[in-house]
């Protein structure tokens, strides 16, 4: 499932090819991946929305338009956000095409990923796509209030790479919490945009077991996983994120960060740090992989 870095990286890809520009069609070819408002009621107001930002909520793409209108994707399971060059032909399972008009005076600033071999992409795409096999995830239309009211976009607790989210913030919400750290790191509520992946990175660059209740942390342990999960989090970002399953870029191009994850994936491998064999043990429903010997 796509998490913070990957949803950030989808985003950055997205913002300059979207700013300024106008939804002209929209086509939904699944009508149940929109969850708010009806399908026909999204469809009218979605075309003629004039993009104002794209910017991302935790693990949500969020896709502002003028009158604070929002668009926003939520990826789930195996959802993919590309542009593409409308000729090109329709991935299985496109359960959504958005139009998007052409700037005036000539064609918006196509980059691509930087730097990546075989990402060289045609400056003729005018076509936003969404693709889900699993259909897990979900289009949403409205204003923050009517998502938040609807109950179509929870509470999201605050953005872990915010400059202004500090150690003392994290100790906070840990405070007399009975649940298990690795619990409390995928509740969005708690701390928006962590899933799988990086809840077992970063505890292991914290040297903390997963299973550890949160509220038995000291302020110091709790300011090495403040710091712990903010470097995974960015080293992530800047490698583009993990291709672990389906994820792709909006070029429909891999991440690179799963070559470099230290335990998420390794269960029974040798820890890089002491080579002992990693464990795996379930919490929250989800597989957890950690190193008994480095974390406590
Ligand atoms: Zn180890």
């Amino acid at each position: 499932m796509p998490e913070l870095p990957e949803v950030e990286t989808i985003v950055s890809d997205l913002r300059p090819h979207l700013v300024g520009r106008t939804i002209v069609r929209c086509e939904l070819r699944f009508p149940t991946i929109v969850r708010h408002p009806e399908p026909e009621a999204f469809v009218d107001s979605v075309v003629g929305l004039h993009i104002a930002s794209v910017e991302r909520r935790g693990k949500y793409i969020v896709i502002r338009a003028d009158g604070d209108v929002l668009l926003v994707v939520h990826l789930g399971m195996s959802g993919q956000l590309r542009i593409v060059d409308p000729e090109t032909r329709l991935a299985p399972h496109t359960h959504a095409v958005f139009d998007i008009d052409s700037p005036e005076g000539g064609l918006p600033p196509w980059g691509g990923a930087p730097g990546r071999a075989g990402s060289r992409h045609t400056p003729l795409g005018r076509q936003l796509r969404y693709t889900d096999p699993r259909r897990f995830g979900r289009l949403l239309l409205g204003t923050d209030a009517a998502l938040l009211a609807s109950g179509a976009m929870p509470r999201l607790g605050p953005e872990p790479i915010d400059p202004d989210f500090g150690a003392d913030d994290l100790y906070r919400r840990f405070r007399k919490r009975k649940a298990r750290l690795k619990a409390i790191l995928l509740d969005q509520s708690t701390i928006a945009g962590v899933g799988n992946i990086y809840a077992d990175e970063s505890l292991h660059r914290a040297r903390l077991r997963p299973d550890r209740l949160a509220g038995s942390l000291s302020r110091k342990s709790v300011g090495r996983l403040h710091e712990s999960l903010r470097e995974s989090l960015q080293v992530a970002i800047a490698n583009r994120g993990s291709s672990v399953d389906t994820y792709r870029d909006a070029w429909g191009s891999m991440g690179t960060q799963q070559e470099k994850l230290l335990v998420y994936g390794r269960a029974g491998e040798p820890c890089f740090t002491c080579g002992r064999p990693l464990s795996l043990i379930r919490i929250a429903g989800r597989s957890t992989v950690f190193c008994r010997h480095c974390q406590r």
